[in-house]
């Protein structure tokens, strides 16, 4: 028989594990399922300076910290990855590895990234999405971050700590970003700026060496010689479990509000899953413990 749990969060990210955190300190049993690996999208993040009380913190400790504080208060956390929800009383998680039951399930399920679509992009040596797990491979090396968000800015600082020269390129003349980040880059000696331009090509064999680049604005075409290309353009949400449970907007994410319900009774939204205006650290982990407090009056109320 599967084994039941009070709540059960989909989605390791901030605001499954804050979930996680208050449904177990307000007595709850709680699973929590992560495909992946914990911590989601910030545990790649190069700093976080902006989540108060920390003043400069890695995307990994941070996440280490949610993890251990969730895991202390008595969470179950399991690497599995959910394939199907059953509908019934009480709901059955099916996962690759089991099945259990619960009587709140807190979808969290976070965002995957986005990329540019370039032939080449998935088996080229050169091409990474991520500048904290792959920066090291081109220390003294030439680079390129395309993207003009917070992403896009972090990881061209923390690349321009390793790189010899880091491009940033940009499809409009004003970064999404934080102007903070945007000041600090124009400070480094050995960051470029290329605004109104986007990749159309890789070029090289099996190992990236350079890019082609268009202009917005004249529609000339040149070529940059990298030896790397970090993609930052950008997240779309996990939508195919939520669509399978809830409505979905037309982008795919779950037109929760700020209460974090769904229409489905004992479904609960958190993080950047839910259509929302601000997706930060701070907004997921508010979220998670929205989702959490509902999820546990819920399963009181049962
Ligand atoms: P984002 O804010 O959505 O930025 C994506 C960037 O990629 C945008 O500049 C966008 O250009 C560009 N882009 C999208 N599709 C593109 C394409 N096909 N070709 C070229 N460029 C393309 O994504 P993000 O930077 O990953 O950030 C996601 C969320 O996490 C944001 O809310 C962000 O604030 C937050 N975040 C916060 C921090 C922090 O420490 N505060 C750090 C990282 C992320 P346009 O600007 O022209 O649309």
């Amino acid at each position: 028989m599967a084994e039941h749990f009070d709540v059960l969060i989909v989605g390791g990210g901030p605001a499954g594990l804050t979930a996680a955190i208050y449904a177990r300190r307000a007595g709850k049993s709680v699973l929590l399922l992560e495909k992946e690996g914990f911590g989601g999208q910030i545990a790649s993040s190069p700093k976080v300076e902006n989540f108060p009380g920390l003043l400069s913190i890695s995307g990994a400790e941070l996440a280490d910290r949610l993890y251990s504080q969730a895991e202390a208060l008595g969470t179950r956390l399991e690497l599995e990855e959910v394939l199907e929800v059953r509908d019934g009383t009480p709901r059955t998680v099916v996962t690759d590895y089991g099945s259990y039951t619960c009587s709140a399930l807190i979808l969290a399920t976070g965002m995957k990234r986005r990329t540019l679509g370039l032939p080449g992009e998935d088996t080229m040596t050169g091409v990474s999405f991520c500048a904290v797990c792959d920066g090291s491979f081109y220390r003294g090396k030439d680079v390129a971050v395309c993207g003009g968000g917070n992403t896009a800015l972090q990881d061209a600082l923390f690349l321009s700590d390793l790189c010899r020269h880091v491009t940033v390129i940009h499809r409009r003349s004003a970064f999404r970003g934080d102007p903070v980040l945007a000041e600090a880059l124009c400070k480094r000696s050995n960051v470029s700026l290329t605004m109104d331009t986007v990749v159309t090509g890789l070029l090289g064999g099996d190992t990236l060496t350079g890019l082609s680049l268009r202009s917005t604005l004249t529609g000339s075409e040149r070529q940059l010689a990298v030896s790397g290309l970090f993609e930052a353009v950008g997240q779309i949400p996990e939508a195919a479990l939520s669509a399978s449970l809830v409505p979905v907007d037309g982008d795919g994410f779950i037109p929760s509000g700020e209460d974090c319900l769904t229409p489905a009774a004992g479904v609960f939204a958190a993080g950047d899953c839910r259509a929302k205006a601000v997706r930060q650290l701070t907004t997921a982990c508010a979220d998670g413990a929205v989702a959490a407090l509902a999820a546990c009056k819920y399963c009181d109320d049962l």
